[in-house]
């Protein structure tokens, strides 16, 4: 396992994000929570309370994916986010993914409220966006949250709960993040395309791949 695979490799790159996320206007203070797969039936996430720019490896709680324990937690020195089962229903149900970012990003957020689909315009939307889903309002930490979530996660990378946040997933962080990012992107042009008039563009070429 390479040095960028350990358990305190993986959580480095999650309180990197943290910080870039909260300068970004991504999410606001204490709200959001990230996690990334650390083995084969674990998966670290950061702690309830925390604020995003200022994790530190204590900040994380190493949380059980075995069926048989639902979330129990193995290790980490902090009480898990009460959103921790926002991410361990997205690990049980896409086995492919290494890291969950959610988030709280505002224009994104706004627009699946109103039933305004994001649509992706630029080349960087279709390729790190691919598709989106939205969910309906759950109270936050509730079962069904996490389950329509992990359900709309089946078919997509990113996910919009309406009135509330994101759930951003992929196979490492940085690529997680890129999406992340390229999501709150997509909308922030939307909302632009909207206020010039135009209600229907949406990037040309249909799967998209960078050279
Ligand atoms: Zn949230």
């Amino acid at each position: 396992m390479s040095e960028e695979q350990t358990a305190a490799g993986l959580i480095a790159e999650l309180i990197e994000v943290g910080r870039d996320a909260v300068n970004r206007g991504l999410v606001l203070a204490s709200a959001g929570n990230l996690s990334v797969r650390i083995s084969e039936t674990e998966f670290a996430v950061s702690g309830s309370g925390t604020w995003l720019d200022q994790l530190t490896q204590d900040d994380f709680a190493v949380l059980s994916l075995d069926p048989a324990e639902t979330g129990a937690i193995r290790d980490g020195g902090a009480k898990p986010s009460s959103e921790w089962k926002l991410h361990h229903r997205a690990y049980l149900a896409r086995p492919d993914i290494t890291c969950v970012l959610h988030l709280h990003p505002r224009t994104a957020v706004v627009m699946a409220s109103l039933d305004k689909p994001v649509r992706l315009l630029t080349l960087d939307h279709a390729y790190y966006v691919g598709s989106i889903g939205v969910t309906p309002f759950y109270h936050n930490g509730t079962d069904e949250l996490a389950d329509t979530a992990a359900e709309a996660l089946r078919e997509h990378n990113c996910v919009i709960m309406q009135h509330h946040g994101c759930s951003v997933v992929a196979d490492s962080v940085s690529m997680a993040y890129r999406r992340a990012l390229n999501l709150e992107d997509a909308a922030q042009a939307t909302a632009l395309a909207l206020q010039l008039g135009d209600t229907d563009t949406v990037f040309p070429a249909g799967d998209a791949t960078h050279a």
